[in-house]
């Protein structure tokens, strides 16, 4: 990937920010009930981008969307609803500007002091921000000096707050944003090797274009979770009435010839914690060789032996991509292996030995639940852009970053 500026480039590039206006995309969709945000995580993200601007003496505008408006003002979806929480998150005050472009934000931009913030309206409720209108676009970059992207989790759609105003005003990435290419670029760009790739979750369909992509990239693939079974059916297993996508069989032979072919060793387990329902703790539940697998049971997790095999295939390995659980870890018995694996990852990399990138909504869950969220080199909750990432995409916002 080419480098790309950082907020170390402000001085040379415009020399002193002062009384400039910073248009700043960040990430301000929490999640609400009841009207309120119940997780602020998204918010501490960005406050550091946000308070360097400000400190610097920038007028910094945040953009961002919130929700699915659909091109419409929705007032349940206007970010004035976040305000509250943007300003305790930052210990600043916060202008709400109930626009994203034009004279009420120019004016808004007259009563502001350098260093000040304002919050710019959602910018979901104007149709040319989903199709990358290049006059919306416009018409936001009209108020701006320059323009600073601290939304990973945006970056793999190219709208006109994203991709659009990065080719219309000097453009840099914030401090979340950095942070997380250059974690990725260390897992997958230029990683040290050998390299692990976990893949686990429920489907295979889901994630094809990710296993494609990985068996070109990484040494080692160690497939896990639901989509297991519809590899262990490929190699002749009788999977029961495990979760498995019987018309994928040939695309998943076809992934592990291309992964013979490319030196990447393919990684299934030979023992499976099975169960005959799909309930916590059920009475059915035990551990079995793969071949062992009777007509009314569904395999519910990487077994034991085969969960140490892959901490001993980790501990020989520099790098580590994670995406997907190894089992159906928000039902007891059958978290044990994602726990387990996961604690391996987070110790080797305390050691210094891995670095270790994770992502995906239910993998970070399952991180956390492991209690090793924090021991991981990064972990990326930008869902569907670490996804595409994963997938070797080039994504747009970050393309537009580029020097
Ligand atoms: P992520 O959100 O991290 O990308 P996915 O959404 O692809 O992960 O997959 C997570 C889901 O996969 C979880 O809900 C988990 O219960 C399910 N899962 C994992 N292993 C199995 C299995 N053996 N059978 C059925 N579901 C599974
Ligand atoms: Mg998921």
């Amino acid at each position: 990937m080419a480098r790309f500026r950082t907020l170390d480039d402000l001085g040379d590039d415009l020399g002193d920010v002062r009384g400039k206006v910073a248009l700043v995309r960040v990430d301000l969709n929490v999640p609400m009930h009841d009207g309120r945000a119940t997780d602020l995580t998204r918010i501490h993200a960005v406050a550091p981008t946000i308070l360097e601007l400000a400190d610097a003496g920038a007028k910094v505008l945040l953009l961002a969307h919130f929700g699915r408006p659909k091109g419409e003002r929705h007032s349940t979806l206007s970010l004035s609803l976040v305000q509250g929480d943007v300003e305790r998150v930052l210990g600043r005050e916060v202008m709400y500007i109930s626009e994203i472009a034009g004279p009420i934000v120019a004016q808004a931009l007259q009563i502001m002091r350098p260093g000040d913030i304002g919050l710019l309206e959602n910018t979901r409720f104007w149709p040319g921000e989903e199709s990358n209108d290049p006059e919306l676009a416009r018409a936001i970059a009209a108020n701006g000096d320059f323009y600073v992207d601290d939304a990973f989790s945006a970056a793999h759609r190219a709208h006109a707050s994203t991709e659009g105003l990065a080719h219309l005003l000097p453009a840099y990435a914030g401090r979340a944003m950095e942070r997380e290419l250059n974690a990725l670029e260390a897992a997958l760009g230029s990683p040290e090797r050998p390299v692990a790739a976990v893949v686990g979750g429920a489907k295979v369909s889901t994630k094809l274009a990710v296993l494609e992509h990985l068996v070109g990239k990484v040494q080692h693939l160690i497939i896990g979770g639901g989509m297991a079974n519809t590899f262990l059916a490929a190699r002749g297993v009788d999977v029961g009435k495990s979760l498995c996508e019987h018309d994928l069989v040939g695309t998943v032979e076809a992934i592990m010839d291309a992964a013979d072919n490319a030196g990447c060793t393919v990684h299934l387990p030979y023992d499976v914690v099975v169960a005959k329902e799909f309930a916590p703790n059920p009475p059915s539940v035990r551990t079995c060789n793969v071949h062992d697998v009777v007509a009314d049971e569904m395999i519910l997790d990487v077994g034991p032996q085969a969960t140490e095999a892959l901490a001993d295939v980790l501990k020989t390995c520099r790098t580590l991509v994670w995406n997907g659980p190894l089992g159906a870890f928000e039902t007891p018995p059958f978290e044990a292996a994602t726990v387990a694996l996961a604690r391996t990852a987070a110790a080797l990399t305390k050691e210094g030995s891995l670095v270790s990138v994770a992502g995906g909504g239910d993998t970070v869950a399952a991180l956390h639940q492991a209690g090793v969220a924090g021991d991981f080199t990064y972990v990326s909750t930008a869902g569907g852009a670490f996804l595409e990432w994963m997938e070797g995409k080039q994504l747009p916002g970050v393309a537009a970053l580029a020097n």
